[in-house]
């Protein structure tokens, strides 16, 4: 991981602060949110610094489908039903954390269109 990851899913991945884990391997981590917003909140983080999604290249594209496969892994972990991936990408659709990720939110009825 480059050094300039300076956001806290950086500091997360190198160990400098704790995380509620549920999933990891060499190519992601997968954490609980601090702040969720249903019953089940986790995040899927690739360790590769990403900061958003529309600064992924094709050359991540194995890595992104595979965000995704761990989404839906950890959904099923989770004993979910149904659930909803969201990657907020810039400041205006909601990003506050700027290392990709990947919310997988469930365990209650999710409105749509979402806010
Ligand atoms: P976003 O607004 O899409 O960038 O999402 C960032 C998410 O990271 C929010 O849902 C926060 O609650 C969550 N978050 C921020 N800091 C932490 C942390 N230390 N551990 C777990 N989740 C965090």
């Amino acid at each position: 991981m480059a050094p300039s990851d300076d956001t806290i899913f950086g500091r997360i991945l190198r160990g400098e602060i704790p995380c509620d884990q549920v999933y990891a391997d060499d190519l992601c981590l997968a954490f609980r949110d601090v702040a969720p917003q249903a019953p089940v909140h986790v995040l899927v983080i690739p360790r590769e610094p990403i900061a958003r999604l529309d600064e992924a290249t094709e050359e991540q594209a194995a890595l992104l489908g595979h965000l995704l496969l761990v989404a839906a892994r950890v959904a099923r972990q989770e004993g979910l039903e149904g659930f909803r991936t969201v990657i907020n990408s810039g400041a205006e659709a909601g990003q506050t954390v700027f290392h990709l990720h990947v919310h997988v939110i469930g365990g209650r009825p999710l409105a749509w269109p979402p806010g």
